[in-house]
């Protein structure tokens, strides 16, 4: 069994790594020494060793407001202290709470909340109240698009290294070219049940939708009478300067998944849709949805989001980072092609495998980033990060690129 990025294996006991292999063939990211991680505090983690390392990846964007951070911490303790878990059909607080908070961060029009326990699982619950409200068949997703790894998520993704092994895929998608407005008017038809797009691509290498393609979306999808599902799972939660990616281009579609960093790394996903959408969502379900403890974490996190407003941060930090790679890779000739992304969602398109980059960064410059692909550098730190932490970060990678 493969994995990709840092998720553990099936058998989950192999040490973390970053990709299969890089051009180097190197293997392993950290064959030589794996990291074990012990704690962490805001933007640096700590291993086994006492070691401190300045965290660029935040684990795929699941630690927003920083590693164990206090209110969240705090929250959590105080829920496992009353209860841990409770059937669905009770109202608790923390899951009505979760509700509220959820539905107020959304855009307008997409309060209807449903909580489940995954990234993947927000899509496949997307997946089934489109097909379900619409009675249709046919789903529209992108070249490159990662939705997840269950059958139907499966199905949106793209790769064929995620599909290899796992025939009969639930068949019905039409993969278009990510970016192109027209081939996507096209696809979409009245069979159409829904069009999913992430408004950044993240593990397809950082390439972001222009806003007249998210228009075009928008467009296509309401005439044809098909929902528009925008998987923000990494984009979102202020990761790309504005709450949502998709408010930059002014469009909000009928749901919005999120997962990754909603808790702050604790399991939990939700879908927000629109009226029509929960109206005909059929049924759908699962029990542990909205489990109070992940709730107190989601609380607690989207508190801190809103209140510290962590998104203006991003663009802030975002574009002063870019801004110092660009700087770094023309003054000091570094092997870089460009710098793609919003806020801090950033790739760094490398001229080398990102692989055994990502390896020095971790273990001579204590620096941890992600790839994503086999030449992109993938930047998504907690949205505390300070301009002095993007500096350091640009002056380790000058140092790792100039190295040659
Ligand atoms: C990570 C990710 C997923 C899958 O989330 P899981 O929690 O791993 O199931 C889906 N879509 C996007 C855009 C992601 O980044």
């Amino acid at each position: 069994m493969t994995t990709d990025g840092g998720e553990a294996s099936v058998a989950g006991s192999r040490p973390e790594r970053l990709d299969d292999t890089d051009e180097a063939g190197e293997g392993f990211v950290f064959s030589e020494k794996p990291l074990e991680i012990v704690s962490g505090e805001d933007v640096y983690l700590t291993d086994a060793d006492g070691n401190e390392y300045l965290d660029f990846g935040a684990s795929y964007a699941c630690t927003p407001v920083g590693h164990c951070h206090p209110s969240v911490v705090a929250a959590v303790h105080e829920q496992v202290d009353e209860m841990l878990y409770v059937q669905a059909s009770y109202p608790t607080p923390a899951r009505t709470a979760a509700y509220e908070k959820l539905g107020a961060v959304a855009p307008p029009g997409l309060q209807n909340v449903w909580l489940c326990n995954s990234g993947t699982e927000a899509n496949e619950a997307a997946l089934k109240f489109a097909r379900s409200a619409t009675g249709r068949k046919k789903i529209v997703a992108a070249k490159n698009a990662f939705h997840g790894r269950t059958m139907g998520a499966l199905s949106l993704t793209w790769k064929p290294k995620y599909r290899a092994g796992f025939d009969p895929i639930p068949r019905g998608v039409q993969f278009v070219p990510y970016g192109d407005a027209e081939a996507l008017r096209e696809a979409v038809d009245e069979d159409t049940a829904a069009v999913f797009l992430e408004p950044i691509q993240g593990e397809g290498g950082i390439y972001p939708a222009s806003e007249t393609y998210l228009q075009t979306a928008r467009e296509a999808t309401t005439e044809a009478g098909a929902a528009l599902v925008f998987d923000e799972i990494q984009t979102g939660l202020g990761r790309t300067g504005s709450l949502w990616a998709c408010e930059r281009a002014g469009v909000v579609p009928d749901a919005i998944t999120t997962a990754k960093g909603v808790a702050s790394g604790l399991p939990l996903g939700g879908t927000m849709c629109a009226d029509w959408l929960a109206e005909g969502a059929g049924d759908h379900g699962s029990t542990f949805s909205g489990n109070p403890v992940v709730c107190a974490a989601a609380n607690a996190t989207l508190e801190t989001l809103v209140e510290d407003d962590l998104a203006d941060n991003a663009a802030t930090v975002g574009d002063y980072l870019r801004e110092q790679i660009e700087i770094a890779a023309e003054e000091e000739g570094l092997p870089i092609r460009e710098v793609r992304g919003a806020g801090l969602m950033l790739g760094v398109q490398i001229r080398r495998g990102a692989n055994r980059v990502l390896r020095q960064l971790a273990l001579s410059e204590s620096v941890l980033a992600l790839p994503a692909g086999r030449t992109v550098v993938r930047l998504l730190p907690p949205l505390t990060v300070t301009e002095e932490h993007a500096d350091q970060v640009v002056e380790s990678l000058t140092e790792v690129l100039s190295r040659g």
